[in-house]
Protein backbone atom coordinates (compact mmCIF):
# COMPACT_ATOMS: atom_id res chain seq x y z
CA UNK A 1 0.00 0.00 0.00
CA UNK A 2 1.22 3.32 -0.97
CA UNK A 3 0.48 6.70 0.75
CA UNK A 4 0.01 8.56 -2.04
CA UNK A 5 -0.49 8.17 -5.69
CA UNK A 6 -0.92 10.90 -8.39
CA UNK A 7 -2.02 9.94 -11.61
CA UNK A 8 -3.70 10.71 -15.49
CA UNK A 9 -0.04 13.32 -15.12
CA UNK A 10 1.99 14.72 -17.42
CA UNK A 11 5.21 14.18 -15.59
CA UNK A 12 8.58 16.18 -16.30
CA UNK A 13 10.59 14.40 -14.37
CA UNK A 14 13.82 16.98 -14.40
CA UNK A 15 16.06 13.58 -13.99
CA UNK A 16 19.49 13.10 -15.93
CA UNK A 17 17.83 12.03 -19.25
CA UNK A 18 15.14 15.34 -18.69
CA UNK A 19 12.66 12.58 -19.75
CA UNK A 20 9.19 13.73 -19.73
CA UNK A 21 6.22 11.37 -19.38
CA UNK A 22 2.86 12.41 -21.63
CA UNK A 23 0.75 10.15 -19.53
CA UNK A 24 2.08 8.32 -16.20
CA UNK A 25 1.83 8.29 -12.28
CA UNK A 26 4.00 9.16 -9.53
CA UNK A 27 3.88 7.08 -6.04
CA UNK A 28 5.41 7.35 -2.42
CA UNK A 29 5.78 5.78 0.89
CA UNK A 30 6.44 8.06 3.86
CA UNK A 31 8.28 10.38 2.51
CA UNK A 32 9.94 8.90 -0.56
CA UNK A 33 8.20 8.47 -4.14
CA UNK A 34 8.30 4.74 -4.94
CA UNK A 35 7.50 5.09 -8.57
CA UNK A 36 7.51 7.07 -11.71
CA UNK A 37 6.40 5.96 -14.63
CA UNK A 38 4.34 5.62 -17.64
CA UNK A 39 0.60 4.16 -17.41
CA UNK A 40 -0.06 0.96 -19.18
CA UNK A 41 -3.65 0.06 -20.55
CA UNK A 42 -4.68 -3.30 -19.06
CA UNK A 43 -2.01 -2.75 -16.27
CA UNK A 44 -3.37 -1.72 -12.64
CA UNK A 45 -2.26 1.12 -10.71
CA UNK A 46 -0.67 0.79 -7.14
CA UNK A 47 -3.07 0.96 -4.61
CA UNK A 48 -2.60 4.12 -1.92
CA UNK A 49 -4.19 5.96 0.73
CA UNK A 50 -4.50 8.70 -0.82
CA UNK A 51 -5.22 9.06 -4.50
CA UNK A 52 -4.99 12.59 -6.94
CA UNK A 53 -5.81 12.01 -10.46
CA UNK A 54 -3.94 15.00 -12.26
CA UNK A 55 -6.55 15.97 -15.05
CA UNK A 56 -3.61 15.65 -17.63
CA UNK A 57 -1.76 18.30 -15.68
CA UNK A 58 1.70 18.81 -15.46
CA UNK A 59 3.74 17.62 -12.37
CA UNK A 60 7.15 18.45 -11.72
CA UNK A 61 9.86 18.60 -9.37
CA UNK A 62 8.89 20.74 -6.79
CA UNK A 63 10.98 23.78 -7.19
CA UNK A 64 14.39 25.09 -5.65
CA UNK A 65 15.13 28.51 -4.90
CA UNK A 66 18.43 28.89 -4.10
CA UNK A 67 18.28 32.33 -2.50
CA UNK A 68 16.80 34.27 -0.52
CA UNK A 69 15.61 36.38 2.25
CA UNK A 70 12.88 34.48 4.47
CA UNK A 71 11.91 37.30 7.02
CA UNK A 72 12.47 40.08 4.87
CA UNK A 73 8.68 39.60 3.40
CA UNK A 74 7.73 42.12 6.39
CA UNK A 75 9.73 44.63 4.46
CA UNK A 76 7.93 44.06 1.31
CA UNK A 77 7.57 47.54 -0.86
CA UNK A 78 8.88 49.38 2.43
CA UNK A 79 11.10 51.32 -0.18
CA UNK A 80 11.59 50.39 -3.68
CA UNK A 81 13.21 52.07 -6.83
CA UNK A 82 16.13 53.16 -4.75
CA UNK A 83 20.27 52.13 -5.38
CA UNK A 84 21.25 48.76 -3.36
CA UNK A 85 23.49 50.96 -0.80
CA UNK A 86 21.08 53.48 -0.14
CA UNK A 87 18.01 51.22 0.03
CA UNK A 88 19.99 48.93 2.69
CA UNK A 89 21.76 51.97 4.73
CA UNK A 90 19.05 54.14 4.82
CA UNK A 91 16.25 51.92 4.65
CA UNK A 92 16.83 48.17 5.32
CA UNK A 93 19.34 48.19 8.09
CA UNK A 94 17.44 50.64 10.58
CA UNK A 95 14.29 48.69 10.16
CA UNK A 96 16.17 45.74 11.05
CA UNK A 97 18.03 47.17 14.23
CA UNK A 98 14.44 47.65 15.68
CA UNK A 99 12.15 45.18 14.12
CA UNK A 100 14.25 41.75 13.46
CA UNK A 101 13.07 40.03 16.43
CA UNK A 102 12.79 36.50 17.12
CA UNK A 103 8.77 36.69 16.76
CA UNK A 104 8.60 39.14 13.90
CA UNK A 105 11.09 36.89 12.05
CA UNK A 106 9.19 33.70 13.17
CA UNK A 107 5.84 35.48 11.43
CA UNK A 108 7.49 37.12 8.29
CA UNK A 109 8.62 33.69 7.76
CA UNK A 110 5.69 32.17 7.99
CA UNK A 111 4.61 34.85 5.09
CA UNK A 112 7.11 33.53 2.69
CA UNK A 113 6.66 30.05 3.31
CA UNK A 114 3.19 30.04 2.41
CA UNK A 115 3.77 32.15 -0.62
CA UNK A 116 6.34 29.65 -1.52
CA UNK A 117 4.53 26.50 -1.27
CA UNK A 118 1.08 27.99 -2.61
CA UNK A 119 3.55 29.92 -5.53
CA UNK A 120 5.34 25.97 -6.11
CA UNK A 121 8.61 26.44 -4.00
CA UNK A 122 9.02 22.92 -2.34
CA UNK A 123 12.47 23.76 -1.00
CA UNK A 124 14.57 27.58 -0.14
CA UNK A 125 17.88 28.46 0.05
CA UNK A 126 17.99 31.00 3.34
CA UNK A 127 20.34 33.41 4.88
CA UNK A 128 19.30 36.01 7.61
CA UNK A 129 19.76 36.18 11.33
CA UNK A 130 18.00 34.64 14.49
CA UNK A 131 17.96 31.47 12.11
CA UNK A 132 16.58 29.55 14.97
CA UNK A 133 13.34 31.20 14.41
CA UNK A 134 13.75 31.04 10.44
CA UNK A 135 14.51 27.10 10.87
CA UNK A 136 11.70 26.34 13.57
CA UNK A 137 9.11 28.37 11.39
CA UNK A 138 9.87 26.89 8.16
CA UNK A 139 9.86 23.08 9.59
CA UNK A 140 6.55 24.16 11.18
CA UNK A 141 5.13 25.08 7.85
CA UNK A 142 6.56 22.30 6.29
CA UNK A 143 8.75 24.03 3.93
CA UNK A 144 12.29 22.41 3.38
CA UNK A 145 14.94 24.99 3.45
CA UNK A 146 18.55 25.43 3.77
CA UNK A 147 18.94 27.87 6.92
CA UNK A 148 22.24 30.01 7.22
CA UNK A 149 23.16 32.01 10.29
CA UNK A 150 23.90 35.43 8.97
CA UNK A 151 27.47 36.44 9.71
CA UNK A 152 28.44 40.64 9.71
CA UNK A 153 30.89 42.63 10.89
CA UNK A 154 28.70 44.62 12.79
CA UNK A 155 25.98 44.40 15.59
CA UNK A 156 22.94 42.28 14.08
CA UNK A 157 19.81 40.87 14.86
CA UNK A 158 20.29 38.14 17.66
CA UNK A 159 24.58 38.86 17.58
CA UNK A 160 25.05 42.75 19.44
CA UNK A 161 28.57 41.87 19.35
CA UNK A 162 30.26 41.42 16.15
CA UNK A 163 32.81 39.49 17.65
CA UNK A 164 30.81 36.39 18.59
CA UNK A 165 29.14 36.27 14.70
CA UNK A 166 30.64 33.26 14.04
CA UNK A 167 30.72 31.05 17.36
CA UNK A 168 26.21 32.12 16.82
CA UNK A 169 26.55 30.93 13.39
CA UNK A 170 28.75 27.92 14.62
CA UNK A 171 25.83 27.08 17.74
CA UNK A 172 23.35 27.84 15.14
CA UNK A 173 24.61 24.62 13.09
CA UNK A 174 25.04 22.59 16.31
CA UNK A 175 21.42 22.88 17.53
CA UNK A 176 20.15 22.40 13.88
CA UNK A 177 22.31 19.09 12.38
CA UNK A 178 19.95 16.01 12.32
CA UNK A 179 17.30 18.18 14.56
CA UNK A 180 14.19 17.98 11.49
CA UNK A 181 14.27 16.40 8.29
CA UNK A 182 13.31 19.35 6.57
CA UNK A 183 15.78 21.74 7.83
CA UNK A 184 19.68 21.61 6.73
CA UNK A 185 21.64 24.38 8.52
CA UNK A 186 24.07 26.16 6.63
CA UNK A 187 26.40 29.42 7.49
CA UNK A 188 25.71 32.95 5.28
CA UNK A 189 28.24 35.64 5.19
CA UNK A 190 26.50 38.63 3.80
CA UNK A 191 29.13 39.24 1.71
CA UNK A 192 32.94 40.39 1.07
CA UNK A 193 32.26 44.79 1.96
CA UNK A 194 30.67 43.60 5.44
CA UNK A 195 32.59 40.95 6.51
CA UNK A 196 36.64 41.41 7.41
CA UNK A 197 39.05 38.58 6.07
CA UNK A 198 39.56 37.15 9.40
CA UNK A 199 35.57 36.98 9.53
CA UNK A 200 35.23 34.91 5.98
CA UNK A 201 38.24 32.70 6.83
CA UNK A 202 37.27 31.83 10.24
CA UNK A 203 32.86 31.42 9.03
CA UNK A 204 34.63 29.30 5.89
CA UNK A 205 36.07 27.16 8.20
CA UNK A 206 33.32 26.72 10.44
CA UNK A 207 31.34 25.71 8.15
CA UNK A 208 34.21 23.13 6.61
CA UNK A 209 34.43 21.45 9.99
CA UNK A 210 30.79 21.35 10.41
CA UNK A 211 29.99 20.01 6.29
CA UNK A 212 28.07 22.21 5.96
CA UNK A 213 26.97 24.81 3.30
CA UNK A 214 28.59 28.73 3.21
CA UNK A 215 26.80 31.17 1.78
CA UNK A 216 27.81 34.80 0.56
CA UNK A 217 26.75 37.53 -1.83
CA UNK A 218 29.46 38.12 -4.59
CA UNK A 219 29.87 41.10 -6.94
CA UNK A 220 26.61 42.07 -6.86
CA UNK A 221 26.81 45.51 -8.01
CA UNK A 222 29.23 47.80 -9.75
CA UNK A 223 29.88 49.96 -6.98
CA UNK A 224 30.63 47.70 -4.34
CA UNK A 225 32.81 45.43 -6.47
CA UNK A 226 35.07 48.72 -7.72
CA UNK A 227 35.39 49.72 -4.03
CA UNK A 228 36.40 46.02 -2.80
CA UNK A 229 38.64 45.94 -5.76
CA UNK A 230 40.38 48.84 -4.92
CA UNK A 231 40.44 47.80 -1.28
CA UNK A 232 42.26 44.61 -1.89
CA UNK A 233 43.74 45.03 -5.24
CA UNK A 234 42.23 41.89 -6.91
CA UNK A 235 38.27 41.18 -7.82
CA UNK A 236 35.84 40.12 -4.80
CA UNK A 237 35.99 36.82 -6.28
CA UNK A 238 39.32 36.26 -6.21
CA UNK A 239 39.64 37.83 -2.90
CA UNK A 240 37.55 34.81 -1.87
CA UNK A 241 39.75 32.92 -3.67
CA UNK A 242 42.79 34.32 -2.17
CA UNK A 243 40.86 33.67 1.24
CA UNK A 244 40.51 29.86 0.64
CA UNK A 245 36.65 30.17 0.98
CA UNK A 246 35.64 29.07 -2.83
CA UNK A 247 34.84 25.28 -3.20
CA UNK A 248 31.91 23.11 -3.84
CA UNK A 249 30.54 23.83 -0.41
CA UNK A 250 29.75 27.89 -1.13
CA UNK A 251 27.09 28.98 -2.73
CA UNK A 252 27.57 32.72 -4.03
CA UNK A 253 25.13 34.80 -5.11
CA UNK A 254 24.22 37.25 -7.99
CA UNK A 255 27.72 37.15 -9.11
CA UNK A 256 26.42 40.38 -11.98
CA UNK A 257 30.49 41.45 -11.76
CA UNK A 258 32.31 38.93 -12.37
CA UNK A 259 35.27 38.91 -15.14
CA UNK A 260 36.23 36.10 -17.46
CA UNK A 261 39.39 34.97 -14.43
CA UNK A 262 36.56 35.36 -12.09
CA UNK A 263 33.95 32.91 -13.81
CA UNK A 264 36.92 30.58 -14.14
CA UNK A 265 37.90 30.68 -10.20
CA UNK A 266 34.41 30.05 -9.92
CA UNK A 267 34.42 26.90 -12.31
CA UNK A 268 37.64 25.52 -10.96
CA UNK A 269 36.88 25.40 -7.27
CA UNK A 270 33.94 23.48 -7.90
CA UNK A 271 31.99 26.53 -5.97
CA UNK A 272 27.80 27.28 -7.50
CA UNK A 273 26.47 30.47 -8.16
CA UNK A 274 22.64 31.21 -7.55
CA UNK A 275 21.35 33.96 -9.89
CA UNK A 276 18.73 36.38 -9.26
CA UNK A 277 17.83 38.06 -11.77
CA UNK A 278 14.31 40.03 -11.12
CA UNK A 279 16.71 41.43 -7.78
CA UNK A 280 19.15 42.61 -10.37
CA UNK A 281 17.08 43.80 -12.41
CA UNK A 282 15.02 46.01 -9.75
CA UNK A 283 18.56 47.17 -8.49
CA UNK A 284 19.48 48.20 -11.33
CA UNK A 285 22.70 45.82 -10.45
CA UNK A 286 23.37 44.77 -14.25
CA UNK A 287 22.96 40.89 -16.05
CA UNK A 288 24.97 38.76 -14.61
CA UNK A 289 27.38 36.97 -16.94
CA UNK A 290 25.17 33.65 -17.20
CA UNK A 291 25.90 32.05 -21.11
CA UNK A 292 29.80 32.73 -19.83
CA UNK A 293 29.56 31.01 -16.29
CA UNK A 294 27.55 28.13 -18.60
CA UNK A 295 30.25 27.81 -21.02
CA UNK A 296 32.83 27.52 -17.82
CA UNK A 297 31.05 24.91 -16.42
CA UNK A 298 29.85 26.98 -13.29
CA UNK A 299 27.30 25.30 -11.41
CA UNK A 300 23.93 27.20 -11.71
CA UNK A 301 20.84 27.67 -9.16
CA UNK A 302 18.45 30.18 -9.54
CA UNK A 303 16.40 32.04 -6.78
CA UNK A 304 14.47 35.13 -6.27
CA UNK A 305 16.42 37.09 -3.31
CA UNK A 306 14.21 38.53 -0.20
CA UNK A 307 11.09 39.96 -1.44
CA UNK A 308 12.09 43.41 -0.11
CA UNK A 309 13.93 43.18 -3.27
CA UNK A 310 12.18 41.43 -5.87
CA UNK A 311 9.19 42.04 -4.37
CA UNK A 312 7.79 38.49 -4.78
CA UNK A 313 9.34 34.90 -4.29
CA UNK A 314 7.55 33.62 -7.32
CA UNK A 315 10.27 31.08 -9.09
CA UNK A 316 8.21 29.84 -11.89
CA UNK A 317 7.85 33.86 -12.89
CA UNK A 318 11.61 33.98 -12.25
CA UNK A 319 12.35 31.14 -14.42
CA UNK A 320 10.68 33.34 -17.52
CA UNK A 321 12.65 36.90 -16.08
CA UNK A 322 15.93 34.32 -16.55
CA UNK A 323 15.40 32.46 -19.58
CA UNK A 324 14.14 36.11 -21.26
CA UNK A 325 16.87 38.76 -19.89
CA UNK A 326 19.34 36.31 -21.30
CA UNK A 327 18.25 36.25 -24.50
CA UNK A 328 18.04 40.03 -24.61
CA UNK A 329 21.50 39.96 -23.35
CA UNK A 330 22.80 37.95 -26.21
CA UNK A 331 20.42 38.53 -29.02
CA UNK A 332 19.53 34.93 -29.06
CA UNK A 333 16.50 33.53 -28.75
CA UNK A 334 18.39 29.93 -28.94
CA UNK A 335 19.67 30.51 -25.73
CA UNK A 336 18.72 29.59 -22.52
CA UNK A 337 15.94 27.88 -23.75
CA UNK A 338 13.37 26.31 -21.19
CA UNK A 339 14.83 22.85 -20.37
CA UNK A 340 18.01 24.58 -19.38
CA UNK A 341 16.46 27.43 -17.09
CA UNK A 342 13.91 24.40 -15.74
CA UNK A 343 16.98 22.44 -14.87
CA UNK A 344 18.51 25.53 -13.16
CA UNK A 345 14.89 25.90 -11.13
CA UNK A 346 14.94 22.22 -10.13
CA UNK A 347 18.24 19.67 -10.29
CA UNK A 348 20.90 21.90 -10.70
CA UNK A 349 19.64 24.14 -8.01
CA UNK A 350 19.71 21.06 -5.59
CA UNK A 351 22.71 20.26 -6.52
CA UNK A 352 24.40 23.45 -5.53
CA UNK A 353 22.42 24.24 -2.00
CA UNK A 354 23.72 20.38 -1.50
CA UNK A 355 20.76 18.54 -1.82
CA UNK A 356 21.16 16.70 -4.86
CA UNK A 357 21.29 13.19 -3.75
CA UNK A 358 17.61 14.07 -2.13
CA UNK A 359 15.32 16.23 -4.09
CA UNK A 360 15.47 17.65 -7.47
CA UNK A 361 14.06 15.36 -9.80
CA UNK A 362 11.57 12.72 -9.65
CA UNK A 363 13.33 9.73 -9.27
CA UNK A 364 12.16 6.36 -7.10
CA UNK A 365 13.88 6.84 -3.97
CA UNK A 366 14.05 10.54 -3.64
CA UNK A 367 12.32 12.62 -1.52
CA UNK A 368 8.29 13.13 -2.69
CA UNK A 369 8.80 17.11 -3.10
CA UNK A 370 6.63 17.73 -6.18
CA UNK A 371 4.25 20.19 -7.80
CA UNK A 372 1.00 19.63 -9.91
CA UNK A 373 0.04 22.37 -12.07
CA UNK A 374 -3.73 23.25 -13.07
CA UNK A 375 -4.92 21.69 -16.51
CA UNK A 376 -7.70 24.08 -16.34
CA UNK A 377 -5.97 27.34 -16.16
CA UNK A 378 -6.06 28.96 -18.90
CA UNK A 379 -2.33 30.05 -19.34
CA UNK A 380 -1.93 26.46 -19.33
CA UNK A 381 -4.21 25.26 -22.53
CA UNK A 382 -3.09 24.27 -25.25
CA UNK A 383 0.06 22.39 -23.93
CA UNK A 384 1.97 21.38 -26.87
CA UNK A 385 5.68 21.49 -25.16
CA UNK A 386 5.21 21.11 -20.90
CA UNK A 387 8.44 22.59 -20.40
CA UNK A 388 7.96 25.55 -21.95
CA UNK A 389 4.70 25.77 -20.61
CA UNK A 390 6.42 25.54 -17.53
CA UNK A 391 8.89 28.32 -18.10
CA UNK A 392 6.94 30.99 -20.10
CA UNK A 393 2.98 30.41 -19.44
CA UNK A 394 2.79 29.47 -15.70
CA UNK A 395 2.79 31.57 -12.98
CA UNK A 396 2.52 30.33 -8.99
CA UNK A 397 -1.24 30.91 -9.34
CA UNK A 398 -0.72 28.21 -11.65
CA UNK A 399 -0.04 25.66 -8.94
CA UNK A 400 -2.69 23.52 -7.44
CA UNK A 401 -1.10 21.02 -4.91
CA UNK A 402 2.56 21.17 -3.43
CA UNK A 403 3.93 17.91 -1.97
CA UNK A 404 7.12 18.14 0.01
CA UNK A 405 8.57 14.97 1.84
CA UNK A 406 5.15 12.88 0.92
CA UNK A 407 2.84 15.25 2.51
CA UNK A 408 0.41 17.14 0.52
CA UNK A 409 0.92 21.00 2.13
CA UNK A 410 -1.31 22.21 -0.80
CA UNK A 411 -4.39 20.59 -1.97
CA UNK A 412 -6.79 22.64 -4.48
CA UNK A 413 -5.01 26.14 -3.74
CA UNK A 414 -5.40 25.73 0.04
CA UNK A 415 -3.46 24.91 2.32
CA UNK A 416 -3.59 21.48 4.41
CA UNK A 417 -2.11 21.74 8.15
CA UNK A 418 -1.77 25.68 8.12
CA UNK A 419 -4.22 29.10 8.02
CA UNK A 420 -2.69 31.82 5.94
CA UNK A 421 -5.80 34.52 7.97
CA UNK A 422 -3.34 35.00 10.96
CA UNK A 423 0.20 35.13 9.33
CA UNK A 424 -1.03 37.76 7.23
CA UNK A 425 -3.02 39.92 10.56
CA UNK A 426 0.43 38.98 12.52
CA UNK A 427 2.95 40.74 9.21
CA UNK A 428 0.73 43.32 8.62
CA UNK A 429 0.68 44.59 12.33
CA UNK A 430 4.28 44.41 12.35
CA UNK A 431 4.24 46.54 9.12
CA UNK A 432 2.21 49.35 10.66
CA UNK A 433 4.67 49.71 13.41
CA UNK A 434 7.53 49.57 10.69
CA UNK A 435 5.46 52.43 8.67
CA UNK A 436 4.69 54.24 11.99
CA UNK A 437 8.51 54.29 13.06
CA UNK A 438 9.82 55.64 10.09
CA UNK A 439 11.44 58.91 10.25
CA UNK A 440 9.19 61.80 7.85
CA UNK A 441 12.11 61.91 4.98
CA UNK A 442 12.14 58.45 4.57
CA UNK A 443 8.42 58.17 4.32
CA UNK A 444 6.45 57.91 0.64
CA UNK A 445 9.75 56.56 -0.84
ZN1 LIG B 1 20.33 38.21 -1.11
Amino acid sequence: MEDLLIHNALIVTANPAFEVIPRGFVSARKERLTSVAAQVKGRALPPAREVIDAGGGIVLPGLVNAHTHLPMAMYRGLADDLPLMEWLEDHIFPAEARFATPENIAWATRLSCAEMLLGGVTTCCDGYFEADAVAAAAAEMGLRAVVGQGVVDFPAPGVPDPAGNVAAAEGFVRRWQGRSPLITPAIFCHSPYTCGAATLKAAKAAARQAGVLFQIHLAETREETARLTRAEGCSPAAYLARLGVLDRQTLAVHGVWLNEADIRLLADSGAALAHCPESNMKLGAGIAPLAAMRAAGVRLALGTDGCASNNDQDLLREMDTAAKLHKVRSGDPTSFDAATVLRMATSQGAEAIGLGAAIGSLEAGKQADLIVLDPRHPALNPCYNPVSQVVYAAAGDAVQHTVVAGRLRVRNRRPVDWSLPPILEAVNAIARDIAAARPPAARGR
